[in-house]
């Protein structure tokens, strides 16, 4: 039996964040920005429709998938809690119904303050989901309204609350970093006030701005923190969430001992995963494809039971680059004779020259079996990676 996990796309958001490009449709409309989507209008009757077409998708893939048992499944989006409680949990039925999911499998969904409700928490619950994701982003309301997140602080602390009364107890919650009209000390407040709380994980990524948002469009309206207070943010988060007892084991990600997410860590070890739903990605014996994002052409796919159009087998080389810079994302690091197992070569026959011109740099470090990034490295991380790419 081999691993496998299973991430499910919900496209639908109650209105689109200013800073978003993810594949997300507003169900209310136009009403924020200008963007709407297949979903305003008559939503109830759209998400159904998705639902079913889910569901098609997840019985029709169900042979490819019988020698294998599922350790996580993630519900993510847009905003999988906007579904009513019900028909996560028939998904859910459907899904151990043709799939082995192990009993003890990670299930997280993650949410958005003012989504949720006794009765979702309740069938969440019922159908065995035991982690929550809950989209914060930052504790101070001027920074949310002006990203145009649909909730306020208070708002969070209720959910948190409600999910807290509910019984789940792995909750992580999302936090961005270098917002328009954030200061140091007001991202240094948002940390303090999360990890008070105490949820069991806790990402925090800075703000990319993305061409065609509307945040990009208006940027110029904003103080931005400059490139000096950003990086102070991003060490902040490090001190901060360190002092609260949490423990960095992925860039961007923080946890108490024995809470790391088992549906990332698949993505950075490239485990096996399938992604069902609109635009979804997967990876499964080092064949890569994504599902048709245009709704139209994702439900003619789910029609068909076409075998995944844009499937790609990476070569050797593209799977040890990504095997390096995935890997290292972790602070943990990658093993050297895990390499060795996968791709018959020691790591240092190809990747000798970098590996040693990264340790005099200081930015990685070997010990033992495992090449892992140092303090310095992490700091630039995105050059240490790139060294991993062969055709530069
Ligand atoms: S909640 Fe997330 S997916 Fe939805 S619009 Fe906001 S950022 Fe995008």
């Amino acid at each position: 039996m081999r691993d496998l996990s299973i991430y499910i796309h919900i496209p639908f958001c109650v209105r689109k964040c200013l800073y978003c490009d993810f594949l997300s449709f507003a169900v209310l409309g136009a009403e924020n920005d200008g963007r709407t989507g297949p979903a305003a209008g008559n939503p109830e009757k759209t998400m159904e429709s998705y639902v079913n077409l889910l569901e098609r998708e997840v019985r029709a893939a169900a042979d490819r998938y019988k020698d294998y048992q599922v350790i996580s499944i993630f519900w993510g989006g847009g905003t999988p809690s906007l579904l009513p409680g019900e028909t996560v949990g028939g998904l859910m039925e459907l899904i151990r119904k043709y799939y082995r999911v192990l009993p003890d499998a990670e299930i997280t969904i993650e949410t958005n303050p003012g989504t949720l409700t006794a009765d979702k928490l309740r069938a969440y619950r019922k159908a065995g989901i035991n982690r929550l994701s809950i989209g914060l982003q930052s504790a101070k309301d001027e920074e949310l309204a002006r990203i145009g997140r649909i909730h306020d602080y208070r708002t969070f602390q209720e959910t948190y609350r409600l999910a807290r009364d509910f019984g789940f107890h792995n909750i992580n919650i999302d936090l961005m970093a270098a917002l328009p009209g954030q200061s140091v000390d007001s991202y240094g407040e948002t940390l303090r006030r999360t990890a008070e709380l105490g949820p069991e994980h806790i990402s925090a990524y800075s703000l990319i701005l993305e061409e065609g948002t509307p945040l990009y469009e208006r940027q110029a309206q904003y103080r931005f923190p400059t490139e000096e207070e950003d990086r102070e943010m991003y060490l902040l988060t490090d001190s901060c969430l360190s002092a609260y007892g949490y423990r960095r084991y992925e860039i961007s990600n923080y946890a108490r001992p024995g809470y790391e997410c088992r549906h990332n860590k698949v993505y950075w070890e490239r485990g096996d995963y399938v992604g069902f739903g609109a635009g979804a990605a997967s990876m499964v014996d080092n064949v890569r494809w994504s599902n048709p994002a245009e709704p139209e052409e994702y439900e003619a796919y789910t029609a068909d039971r076409r075998e995944p159009e844009t499937a790609g087998i990476l070569t050797g080389a593209e799977q040890m680059e990504e095997f390096m810079f995935l890997g290292l994302r972790m602070m943990c690091g990658v093993s050297r004779q895990r390499f060795e197992e996968l791709y018959g070569q020691r790591i240092e026959e190809v990747y000798g020259a970098v590996l040693y011109r990264l340790y005099r740099q200081e930015l990685l470090v070997c010990e033992a079996d495992r090449i892992r990034l140092t303090v310095r490295g992490i700091d630039v991380s995105n050059y240490v990676m790139a060294q991993f790419l062969f055709d530069r």
